[in-house]
């Protein structure tokens, strides 16, 4: 067994980027004979906080702890390993994971032998481990989002030397190939195509937490799709930081639009992707998406603010006539296509009238869905050093008025499809109600719906029958 020191994060090292070629490991990634039988009778219990990102690393861990024998519970009373993945997004969503993990000190106190591990993005930076070490002592493992890989090993030093066992480093970054998964979710299944992000938008910690961007080949992402295409799922996310710039880092230009179009060859029914950026997003893009019917007719597009000195003040290295003109482009060319976006309400300096035209970008945009957040500095970005200077009672204000404007677009959007037919992709029976059925249609949007001879993973036409904000009700009629 190796002996693993302390391995602390430092937000300063991970700022760094170099011209240091990014390397593909296919074998870093291993078990023994006894990592394999580590987890046998021992149950786990995994919670996952933030974005898909984080869920895509959940599906991970779950593929390991499956390797080791370990057994998953939903019941964190009954578990003997609990991790969680945490997020670093948000001051609020920090907050919630200090409450819950404070909350679970009682398991510890009524069972010694329970390992606590938290990973993902709030480890990488040094606040949360000082926090973590003073503070919250049930805590055993530690480990970042660059050495998933190294799980087992982490949990076999902790489970023999019963000592405290943090491994989190500050780097670039590899791409590692060889990760076992456990999907989720049997129809629809994510598929990283790029990790980290070089953009360094002025508030935003994930530069830090995920390191510099690292594009997949295209060949192993296009083997992935196939497989799953084999394996029967029917929609694929195509994940990453900022799609738009895939590639860039293995010399490729407009890499993201090529990646589309080869994988819409592969024939899955669906093709959905997730985060874009206005700042790298290609023109091409607009005839990618056209002329290939597996690409669905919905996109997020980050806008984050709809004044131009905000915008540069965020360093999102676009201006709001340029996301006007995309989203021209788009709604141009596929009049169906569904938008939804990003906004920041209250950002260090925002002016009552730029935030107006924030409101302004909404009306011309109309977009059926926004998530909107207020602005909370993330310590060691450059935003952090500027005085945050809007009280939090304007900022609510502003996220409120913004939640109304968008809401009674969405509304609006969606009375469109009223006694039209639509294509869901069913997900399974509604929490609510046994008789209902529940999915998305093309479009991205919830539709609840009844009907006869349906399983989950099935594409079926529902005729819609009823509108609401956020929601769809309709019938099958196939
Ligand atoms: S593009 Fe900007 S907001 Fe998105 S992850 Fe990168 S730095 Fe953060």
């Amino acid at each position: 067994m190796e002996n693993i020191s302390i391995k602390l994060p430092s937000l300063k090292d991970a700022k760094k980027r170099t011209r240091k070629p990014i390397n593909i490991y296919r074998d870093l990634y291993e078990l023994s004979e006894s990592l394999k039988k580590l987890g046998e009778n021992k149950k786990y219990y995994l919670r996952t906080y933030g974005c898909q990102a984080n869920e895509r690393d959940s599906e991970t861990i779950v593929g390991i702890l499956d390797e080791m024998s370990f057994t998953k519970t939903d019941d964190y009373n009954e578990a003997d390993l609990l991790i969680f993945n945490t997020c670093a997004i948000r001051e609020n969503a920090v907050n919630k994971v200090f409450g819950e993990i404070g909350q679970l000190k009682r398991l510890k106190v009524k069972n010694p032998e329970v390992v606590f591990a938290v990973c993902g993005c709030m480890v990488q930076e040094e606040i949360t481990i000082e926090r973590i070490m003073n503070t919250y002592k049930q805590v055993d493992i530690v480990f970042g989002t660059h050495n998933i890989h190294r799980l087992p090993q982490l949990l076999e030093n902790f489970i023999n030397t019963k000592e405290r066992t943090i491994e989190v480093f500050s780097i670039e970054g590899d791409v590692i190939e060889n990760l076992p998964v456990k999907r989720f979710n049997k129809y629809k299944a994510w598929v990283n195509i790029m990790y980290g992000c070089d953009k360094f938008c002025t508030y935003c910690i994930v530069p830090y937490t995920r390191g510099k961007q690292r594009s997949r080949l295209m060949k192993d992402i296009l083997d992935e799709v196939k497989e799953l295409k084999e394996q029967g799922y029917k929609e694929i996310t195509l994940l990453g930081q900022n799609v738009n710039s895939y590639g860039l880092d293995l010399g490729m230009e407009d890499g993201f639009a090529t990646l589309l179009e080869e994988v819409a060859k592969i024939n899955i029914e669906r093709i959905r992707f997730a985060t874009s950026h206005p700042r790298d997003f290609s023109l091409r893009m607009v005839d990618v998406i056209k002329d290939n019917k597996n690409i669905m007719p919905y996109l997020h597009l980050p806008v984050q603010s709809g004044n131009n000195e905000i915008l540069r003040l965020m360093g999102r290295g676009y201006t709001v006539e340029r996301f006007k003109m995309i989203y021209d482009k788009l709604k141009e060319a596929i009049p169906n296509i569904a938008f939804s976006t990003d906004m920041i309400v209250g950002f260090p300096n925002e002016t009552r009238e730029q935030f107006e035209d924030t409101l302004k970008l909404v009306d011309y945009c109309k977009f059926d869905f926004a998530f909107i957040f207020i602005y909370s500095p993330r310590a060691g970005t450059p935003a952090a050093k500027f005085i945050d200077n809007i009280d939090l009672k304007e900022k609510s204000e502003r996220l409120q008025e913004l939640n109304e404007r968008v809401a009674k677009y969405g509304n609006l959007n969606n009375q469109k499809y009223l006694n039209k037919v639509v294509k869901v992709l069913v997900d399974g029976k509604s929490k609510r109600n046994d008789e209902v059925y529940s999915g998305y249609s093309e479009e991205n949007k919830l539709v609840n719906f009844t009907g006869k001879n349906i399983k989950e993973g099935d594409i079926v036409e529902v005729l819609i029958t009823e509108i609401k904000s956020w929601s769809m009700n309709g019938e099958k009629i196939n």
